[in-house]
């Protein structure tokens, strides 16, 4: 059983909920709820102290899964450690990079769940300053931007399984063909962002003028009766979901004019990466006028209740 104390502030804003970190990419037969993880980092992000300890305090005290996610998700990226890192994260970090070869992140749960409470807040510390070096534009890590070469038969895709995580901003663009209701994407981990968008997603650069071409394999799925953002997806000619961009469970009614919107209109533009930190049209304009963001158009795809 948990309990969640209130944090000490008003709280910050913890984008794309319903994210589970999965146990079979770790040996674990459970998957945990990434929430604390995503709000620790969301307090980190916004440099609010005071939550940073309560959230981190949440970590420690959680599933291990945690842990591992929120360290192998920078360490297994990152070629070189600065020289000041604990020695626990000096011994993790071989482990971490050794699972491209690998791809079984079963070492990396064990290392963790035998670390004792000193030894867990030395790696989640340093895995939680890269995650800021990663949020401030990814400098020295090595993504790999297409999946492992086929025939490696590999036992659990670790690399390809850490999902890309992103938060979603909501908003609107006035477009030549009228005002489009808007989603931008907030990358929350370093497999999200500029290459992921580009090179996995497929999505061309898009100018914030010029509205790119409806992509009908992409859709945005909203239930109808909830008027809830269910998720966001590219679906295979027959409908099976081929990337998972973003979902969730939790009940979280869309601002009316936005819901009325995308069922006038019929497609939501999406386009990213934005930092969560500013989500002002101007430095959306200089990142598009950079050559850094990238959109398509998908299909609203209203679904009637299911329950
Ligand atoms: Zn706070």
């Amino acid at each position: 059983m948990t309990m969640k104390a209130e944090p000490p502030c008003g709280g910050h804003q913890l984008a794309g909920p319903g994210h589970a970190v999965p146990g079979a990419a770790f040996g674990v037969d459970h998957d945990a709820d990434y929430e604390p993880a995503g709000a620790l980092l969301a307090a980190v992000f916004d440099g609010c102290e005071p939550c940073t300890r309560h959230r981190k305090r949440e970590v420690l005290d959680g599933d291990r899964l945690l842990i591992v996610d929120l360290a192998s998700s920078v360490f297994i990226y990152l070629p070189v450690l600065d020289e000041d890192v604990s020695a626990t994260t000096k011994a993790f970090h071989p482990l971490a990079r050794g699972v491209r070869e690998t791809r079984d992140g079963s070492a990396l749960y064990q290392a963790v769940t035998a670390l004792n409470r000193d030894g867990l807040e030395d790696l989640l510390t340093d895995a939680l300053r890269y995650h800021i070096r990663a949020e401030e534009g990814l400098s020295g890590f090595d993504i790999p931007d297409a999946p492992a070469a086929p025939g490696t038969a590999p036992r659990q895709v670790l690399v390809d399984d850490i999902p890309a995580l992103y938060g979603l901003g909501i908003g609107r663009i006035p477009t030549s063909q009228g005002e489009l209701p808007m989603l931008a994407l907030m990358p929350e981990n370093p497999a999200a962002g500029l290459e992921h968008l580009r090179d996995r997603c497929q999505w061309p650069a898009f100018d914030m003028r010029e509205v790119p071409p409806v992509d009908t394999r992409w859709q945005v799925i909203i239930d109808q009766a909830t008027r809830t953002l269910l998720s966001v997806m590219r679906v295979h000619d027959d409908g099976r979901p081929e990337i998972d961009l973003w979902g969730t469970d939790v009940i979280d009614p869309l601002p009316d004019s936005w819901f009325a919107l995308a069922e006038q209109q019929g497609r939501v533009l999406l386009c990213g990466p934005q930092p969560r930190e500013d989500l002002s049209p101007g430095r959306a304009r200089q990142a598009a006028a950079q050559g850094r963001m990238r959109g398509i158009v998908a299909l609203a795809v209203l679904q009637p209740a299911l329950l």
